[in-house]
């Protein structure tokens, strides 16, 4: 059996701001990025028990770089480092049997720690007229290649974000949100546990988790923040700035172009300025 991690790092045990994040400025980035390797090691081992023979870990979060490979269970692969093409479902192919979503968390303007939508120009993600966030977007990626997304780990709010999109996805709930940078946090050891105890259960219903099914063409569309983010990821050919909005959409054939249109369109609206 073949499982794909992807591991992101707001949702990861013990993590509840932006100081355990940020590779540049964090204060306490080098606790985060132990909390996130002790995760991954978490569900490795829950893996293995569960019968899983090779597991990839994707590090899915900023610069990427942030799993400790030291410390990392000497049974997973690591895809470390940026850029990727599909970059957080990077190595993801129809040949594994399933994903696991871990450290995830909910889409912008939802409640949640640290809820955003993979960078901060995006207000609204739309997949053929469905508001997804990173969780929602990557998982119909993997649907699309015939791979379901059997586990989630994070708070409260991305447990039900994760739900509402696939009803028996297992949860591993390791902190409830008290507000955007504050939540009650499950002692590191028993949210550790949690997410093995999960995973191990996730594995053990796989054919009852079908993968997502998602029509094609795919119409992504992106809300901005602002215009001037709207109007430079208009330069991609055959977009649609829709006037009076923030929105630009386009037609993509399938879940590769639409990972990469997504990619290119955050780059370009990152570079325009508000003032
Ligand atoms: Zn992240």
């Amino acid at each position: 059996m073949k499982l794909f991690i992807s591991i992101d790092m707001e949702g990861i045990s013990g993590i509840i701001d932006v100081t355990y994040c940020d590779p540049d400025q964090g204060i306490n980035y080098d606790r985060g990025r132990q909390f996130m390797t002790a995760d991954a090691n978490a569900a490795i081992e829950g893996a293995l028990e569960a019968g899983v023979t090779d597991i990839l870990v994707a590090d899915s979060h900023d610069n990427m770089r942030n799993v400790l490979i030291e410390n990392l269970h000497p049974q997973a692969k690591l895809l470390s480092g940026t850029s990727r093409d599909y970059s957080m479902m990077h190595g993801l192919d129809s040949s594994y049997d399933a994903a696991i979503f871990l450290g995830y968390h909910s889409r912008h303007g939802a409640p949640g720690v640290l809820s955003h939508t993979m960078s901060g120009v995006i207000k609204n993600l739309y997949v053929n007229g469905q508001v997804v966030g990173e969780f929602g977007f990557n998982a119909i990626y993997a649907g699309l290649l015939g791979v379901p997304v059997v586990m989630v780990s994070g708070d409260d709010q991305i447990a039900e974000e994760a739900k509402s999109l696939i009803p028996g996805i297992s949860t591993a709930i390791v902190k409830t949100a008290a507000s955007r940078t504050a939540a009650i946090c499950l002692p590191l050891s028993a949210a550790q546990a949690e997410i093995k105890s999960k995973t191990i259960e996730a594995l053990a219903r796989i054919k009852e988790i079908q993968p997502l099914t998602t029509e094609t063409p795919l119409e992504l569309k992106i809300e901005f923040s602002h215009a001037g983010q709207a109007e430079m990821a208009a330069l991609i050919p055959g977009s649609e700035y829709k006037l009076g909005t923030t929105e630009v959409s386009v037609v993509c054939q399938d879940q590769h172009e639409m990972y990469k249109v997504m990619r290119a369109m955050l780059n370009l609206a990152g570079v325009a300025k508000f003032w």
